[in-house]
């Protein structure tokens, strides 16, 4: 029989994820469909990984309402979700004297905001025992201590394993293609929900679809949503680097984007970026110019800095809507239907104040909510084995050899771990790759690729062939060769 759900969450990103595990707090059946096989893989693994403080944001605008509120709220997820966070502060850095007054705005705004503790630094000595390489020439920074860095798909990753936990039922692969609305009165599950393998009805509906929110929202006919995408691009640097850059380092902010930024990744490397593209059609393709755009930023406040590291670059899409702002509400098409779309930068920080709010919305509509005693706000992190003792590892797994068999040599990454993944959920390559950091370092996968495909075919007893990197035909072997003689 088809299971009847409370609420159906269209969109696995930081913020259905987010929802959803808010959501598990409760007595409710509650659905996550996601066309990707994973959680994250749109916006949310692609962008700086920043708490923002929340001075950014022009006051009265509903970014500004959620996102020093949302920074606030980051322990409550990262403590109990065991995910990597780190409140390093951020600067905002200007090389020119008669520009200090643009510090001084975002300062104002960000105490209209509700920011605390930023603080103007015009003491070279002080700026630069902070931040020992940054440039010379810095006459001026906007100190904001509250900043900080999150792992954005450990984090995904962990509210959907803590839902999933907690009783919220996941489907994968499961674009949504169409939405039936029964606007009869006295009708108990007002939506059906449909993908090609499945059929879902709820009486409300989240459509936390990132730049394809529009288009959900177009599925209920409601046509005020309109996503443009943004790419940004962004350089990563090897681990090896790791506290060269101690704080989160913006330039002055322009009118489209906080501008390219140079900060260590909560899990140790260093990024460079994002820029800003406008783009007709989504894309996450890199470009020549926009590295090169990227790369000279990085410079600009941190010349000395060994740009051989990179490893890799890649690039993420913003959600803009034509408002430039977040679109959050119950949509006026139709009735319980809730709209949490163009969720651009800083969505990740908001996130947790999003999800408290959209609760606030589900109640305010009819949504019954009774506090589930079994509900558990834990979740532990897969164990890092190349640190134990053996007797510590025993206490894990029984299979030592899984322990101390290191796959990923760049990142110390074991057998056990990556087996640990697959356990939790991980069946491809990059479902691996975002919960252990193998395939991350600066090979890029060049030496562990072949053993992740031979532990992943075997864990799942499936041909080695079928093994995809990241699932719709992404497969890495064609054909046997011949054996030879
Ligand atoms: C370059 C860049 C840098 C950024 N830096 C920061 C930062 O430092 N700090 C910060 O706070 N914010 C930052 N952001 C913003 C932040 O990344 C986003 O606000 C956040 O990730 C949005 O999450 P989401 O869940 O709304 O979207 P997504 O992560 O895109 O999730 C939407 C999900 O919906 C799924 N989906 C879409 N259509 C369907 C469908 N029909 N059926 C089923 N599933 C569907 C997608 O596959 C996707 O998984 C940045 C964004 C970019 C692009």
């Amino acid at each position: 029989m088809t299971k009847k759900y409370d609420v159906a969450i269209i969109g696995a990103g930081v913020i259905g994820a987010g929802i959803a595990r808010e959501l598990s707090r409760y007595e409710l059946n509650v659905a996550v469909l996601e066309k990707e096989p994973d959680v994250g893989w749109g916006t949310t693994k692609a962008n700086s990984g920043i708490i923002h403080a929340g001075y950014d944001a022009t006051p009265g605008t509903v970014k500004a309402s959620f996102s020093a509120p949302g920074n606030k709220k980051y322990g409550e997820w990262a403590e109990p979700l065991s995910v990597p966070f780190k409140r390093i502060g951020s600067f905002v850095s200007t090389k020119d004297s008669n520009r200090i007054d643009k510090l001084q705005t975002l300062v104002e705004q960000g105490e209209e905001n509700g920011v605390e503790e930023l603080e103007i630094i015009q003491d070279r000595e002080k700026i630069k025992k902070l931040e020992p390489n940054i440039s010379d020439e810095v006459e001026a920074v906007l100190h904001a201590p509250t900043a900080g860095v999150v792992a954005p798909y450990k984090l995904t990753i962990a509210l959907y394993e803590n839902a999933r936990d907690n009783g919220v039922d996941f489907f994968f692969d499961s674009p949504v293609e169409g939405i039936d609305v029964d606007k009869s009165p006295g009708t108990s599950s007002r939506f059906t929900v449909k993908s090609p393998h499945q059929e879902y009805p709820a009486d409300y509906v989240i459509n936390a679809a990132g730049i394809f929110s529009g288009k959900v929202a177009s599925m209920v006919g409601d046509e005020s949503v309109h996503i443009n995408p943004a790419r940004g691009e962004y350089h990563l640097l090897d681990h090896e680097l790791q506290g060269y850059v101690t704080k989160i380092n913006f330039p002055l902010p322009s009118k489209d984007s906080k501008g390219i930024l140079v900060t260590p990744a909560a899990e140790g490397s260093i990024i460079f970026g994002p820029n800003h593209q406008p783009l007709e059609e989504p894309s996450v393709a890199t470009t020549k110019a926009g590295l090169d755009e990227v790369f000279n930023g990085a410079l600009n406040l941190f010349p000395g800095i060994d740009t051989s590291k990179i490893v890799t670059n890649f690039a993420g899409l913003r959600a803009k809507a034509q408002t430039n702002d977040f679109v959050i509400g119950e949509s006026d098409a139709a009735a319980g239907f809730i709209n949490v779309g163009g969720i651009q930068s800083p969505g990740l920080t908001a996130a947790p104040a999003i999800a408290d709010h959209v609760i606030g919305i589900l109640e305010e509509k009819g949504l019954s909510l009774t506090e589930d005693p079994a509900f558990d706000p834990t979740r532990e992190p897969i164990p890092k084995f190349s640190e134990m003792e053996p007797e510590e590892i025993a206490k894990y797994t029984d299979d030592l050899s899984a322990a101390k068999e290191i796959v990923c040599r760049c990142e110390d990454v074991t057998r056990a771990e990556i087996e640990e993944a697959i356990d939790r959920g991980a069946e491809t390559l990059d479902g691996i790759k975002f919960r252990t950091r193998s395939r991350m370092g600066s090979c890029q996968g060049g030496f562990c690729t072949p053993r992740l495909v031979e532990i992943l075919s075997e864990k799942r007893g499936v041909s080695p062939k079928e093994v995809t990197k990241k699932g719709d035909g992404s497969y890495l072997l064609a054909e046997e060769t011949k054996e030879v003689e």
